[in-house]
Order: structure tokens, then C-alpha cells, then sequence
């Protein structure tokens, strides 16, 4: 059953006008009350399933914005519920304003073991343009203060692929993560979602990301960039520096493995059925009040859909999917140029230049 277990905490400072992600910056609900919510979340499926999870991931919204004392009292309340002495992993999203290093050490007597810090980017103008609160200075502190505090799975975010950056801008913020104790990047390219302030700019001329050509010099260069600092591709946005610092979360996720997604927004997967919470905390908080599991949307899905979606979050990993799921569906010259042979030629995977263009080439597959 579950292997991961997803906590959403669905708090922000501020909202990002680029972020799609549900979060709300004033809550109807206390982080106490949200506390109780999740932990009677857990119950309900606990009382179902056993499950022995090997990851635990706080993701948001800002987890950050909650002091480290809010997830020991989670912790403790999910191990009465769920037994965790399998756990390897336990994750927290942190935004570079929030811990000091008194925080940071705080979180290593909870537990946690791996952190990902939203550093976002190392230059401050490009800090501005995303409508972070933070400076470059205060990211590269945190980084640094975690790393004292005797964090060594250390992840940063970085969004690429702003107005105006050019590849020599790119090289001086890797210049900057050249300096710091970081194991593993995720580096995201800056995507306008509609429904975002950001999207209306757009529309309106008031914000101009880079063009096709201008993205794919940025992409080589980060590409190149991240290899010389030794940072290894293993999904399309994420690098590490070794093997065992890959996200083992987030390859439950790539794997089409079960996990079980809490609180307001989160989706889970058991193997057969994807579920979502509601994008809405009064709903959320509602249902569970009343003993009712809060999924608001409910998909069972096919043979032929699992095999789809599997094929599509496996794609997205360097670990790729058996020959037979490319080969005779893809034109063979499209596969030698868009494909490399992975584990050890039984699977094939997307090439650099593949991975560039993937949503074209899946939507040619599917
Ligand atoms: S802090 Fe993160 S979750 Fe919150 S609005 Fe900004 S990008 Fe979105």
C-alpha cells in the first residue's frame, strides 16, 4: 500500500504571481485546527489500510511559515497512527526567509533529513521579477545555516528562463551554488499558468519571457552547467550529485508507486484510483469534521489510462520505459534522434534534445 505520505500546508506570506499552487495568505483555518484536520485525515485511511511509508514530504504553499515545534506534535500524532520506523526520508519545503539556525537544528531533532529550500534564484533582480521577499543573500544564508544545523540532503528550487537572462546570467547564479553544500537542484523552467497575475502581464505585454531560440541557449547552458559542478540529470528537472541523493519521494511519484496525499489540494494514487482533495479549506475542513474522506474528485482509472499515465511520469525520469512502449509507436528516426538506451538497453529514455522538446514528443505517443 501507500509508500510516501504528502502533507499539504497550504499557507503563503504573500501570494507569487507566477504560482499556481493552492495556498491562501489569510486562513479561516489555525495551524492547530489544520493540525487536527490531518491527523483525522490519516485516521480515516489508517483505520483502512496498513502501511509501512518510507517517505514523508511537507509540501505547500510555505510549510516554512510553521515553526519546526508544529511538525514534531504532527509527527508524533501520524507515528500513533501509522507505523514510521521504515521511514528513510522526511522532507520539508522551506523558503529561504522563514528558519534560522536555531530552526534548522530544531527540524534535525524532529527528524527531518532532507530539506528543499526555495532559493528560486541567485540574483536578486530576477528575485524582484518572480516577487519573492527574499534577497540572494538571505538564500545563499539559509543554505548555509541548514547545512550547519548538519543537513547533508541538502535541495535547492531554481527557476530559469526569465526576461531578459541570458546564459551568462545563468552561469554567475551557478557560480553561486558552486559555493554552497548542495547535493541536488530542481530547476524549474519558468511556466505562465493562467489564472496567475503573471499570466495577465503576460497577455497585457508587460512581461516577456525568453522565445523559443533564447530558451533552448539557456537550457544547454544550464545543462552544461549543472554537469560541470557534478550534478547528475535524473528527471527532467531534477539533478544530483549522487545516487542517493535523488528525491525518493518524488521517484514514488516518476514510479507510479502508491502514496497517500493529506490535506486541502493534495492528489493520492493507490495503485488503481488518483484522488484529489479540494482546493478549498473550508470544504476540506468541513468534510473531515463530519468523519468523511475529503476527496472532491475521485478517478478510477483503466487499464488503458494507468498505462498512459505511467508511461508519461516514467518518461519524465533518465530511468525511461521498456523499448516495446516507444518503439513502433514513434517513427524510428524520431526515437534515434530524440531517445538514448537506459538500464543497461532494456529501456529507452529521453536525450537532452528529447527532453527539450517531450511534451511534443508525448503527445505524439499517447
Ligand atoms: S511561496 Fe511558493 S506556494 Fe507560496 S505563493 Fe510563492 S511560489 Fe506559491
Amino acid at each position: 500500500m501507500f509508500e510516501g505520505i504528502y502533507v499539504h500546508v497550504p499557507f503563503c506570506g504573500r501570494k507569487c504571481p507566477y504560482c499556481d499552487f493552492f495556498s491562501v495568505v489569510s486562513s479561516p483555518l489555525g495551524a492547530g485546527e489544520y493540525l487536527g484536520l490531518l491527523v483525522r485525515e490519516l485516521r480515516l485511511y489508517a483505520d483502512r489500510y496498513r502501511f509501512k511509508p518510507k517517505t514523508v514530504y511537507f509540501g505547500g504553499g510555505t510549510p516554512s511559515l510553521l515553526k519546526p515545534e508544529f511538525y514534531e506534535k504532527l509527527l508524533s500524532e501520524f507515528a500513533k497512527l501509522v507505523d514510521l520506523s521504515r521511514v528513510e526520508e522526511i522532507t520539508i519545503e522551506v523558503n529561504p526567509e522563514s528558519y534560522s539556525l536555531k530552526d534548522f537544528k530544531k527540524l534535525r531533532e524532529v527528524g527531518f533529513n532532507r530539506l528543499s529550500i526555495g532559493v528560486q534564484s541567485f540574483s536578486d533582480r530576477n528575485l524582484r521579477l518572480l516577487g519573492r521577499t527574499h534577497s540572494a543573500e538571505r538564500a545563499k544564508r539559509a543554505v548555509l545555516e541548514a547545512a550547519e544545523a548538519g543537513f547533508e540532503n541538502l535541495s535547492v528550487d531554481l527557476i530559469w528562463g526569465l526576461p531578459d537572462q541570458g546564459p551568462d546570467d545563468l552561469e554567475r547564479e551557478l557560480e553561486v551554488l558552486d559555493r554552497l553544500p548542495v547535493v541536488h537542484a530542481s530547476a524549474y523552467l519558468l511556466t505562465v499558468y493562467e489564472e496567475t497575475p503573471l499570466f495577465r502581464l503576460r497577455e497585457e505585454g508587460k512581461f516577456r519571457p525568453p522565445d523559443q531560440e533564447e530558451v533552448e541557449k539557456l537550457y544547454f547552458t544550464l545543462l552544461r552547467g549543472l554537469r560541470e559542478l557534478g550534478f547528475e540529470r535524473y528527471e527532467v528537472s531534477n539533478f544530483a550529485k549522487e545516487k542517493r541523493y535523488r528525491s525518493l519521494h518524488n521517484l514514488l511519484y516518476w514510479r507510479s508507486r502508491p502514496w497517500l496525499g493529506l490535506g486541502a489540494s493534495a492528489w493520492s494514487f493507490d495503485g488503481r484510483r488518483r484522488w484529489a482533495n479540494p482546493r478549498d479549506l473550508r470544504l476540506y475542513a468541513e468534510r473531515l469534521r463530519r468523519n468523511e474522506p475529503p476527496a472532491a474528485q475521485v478517478f478510477d482509472l483503466s487499464e488503458e489510462e494507468l498505462f498512459k499515465e505511467k508511461l508519461l511520469m516514467a518518461l519524465r525520469t533518465t530511468e525511461g520505459v521498456p523499448r516495446s512502449w516507444i518503439e513502433g509507436r514513434l517513427p524510428p528516426e524520431v526515437v534515434k534522434e530524440f531517445f538514448v538506451p537506459a538500464k543497461g538497453g532494456k529501456n529507452l529514455a529521453f536525450n537532452d534534445r528529447g527532453f527539450l522538446v517531450s511534451n511534443y514528443l508525448l503527445s505524439e505517443l499517447i
